[in-house]
């Protein structure tokens, strides 16, 4: 599963696309989208500097194993991978919990901040490729 450590990179890559695929069937996860000025962004900051975010707001909103205002210390804008993290359901602890198990009031290890990084920028990655799509 997507929250078992020391799969190979294989694996994991493949369990992001359970994960996302999941998140398809919910209707309140697939209503967040990217928009124009997302993608604008995106493409003028370049995907490290997205990631590197990533990695910030991981870090600060989530790491905790109590994190401040858990459930609410998400904005549902003004940040791309805001949108991403509640697209994911990788808002909030309570979220994380309910989706992936993986458990509460326990700090998270490096390694499931980047199988989270990971999860988001997977996310990232499918909304930019839409856009050609549509
Ligand atoms: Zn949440």
């Amino acid at each position: 599963m997507f929250w078992d450590s020391r799969k190979v990179y294989n694996e994991i890559v493949q369990s992001i696309d359970e994960a996302l695929g999941k998140l398809k069937h919910s209707k309140f996860r697939s209503s967040f989208r990217l928009n124009e000025k997302d993608r604008e962004y995106i493409k003028e900051k370049g995907r490290d500097v997205i990631e590197n975010h990533a990695r910030d707001f991981v870090k600060q909103k989530l790491a905790d194993g109590d994190p401040l205002n858990d459930g609410k210390q998400t904005p549902m804008r003004g940040h791309p991978i805001f949108k991403a993290m509640h697209g994911t359901a990788c808002c909030c602890r309570g979220c994380l919990n309910k989706w992936y198990k993986v458990p509460r009031h326990t700090p998270l290890t490096e390694m499931q901040q980047e199988k989270i990084v990971r999860l988001l920028m997977a996310w990232i990655d499918e909304q930019m490729k839409e856009e050609t799509d549509e």
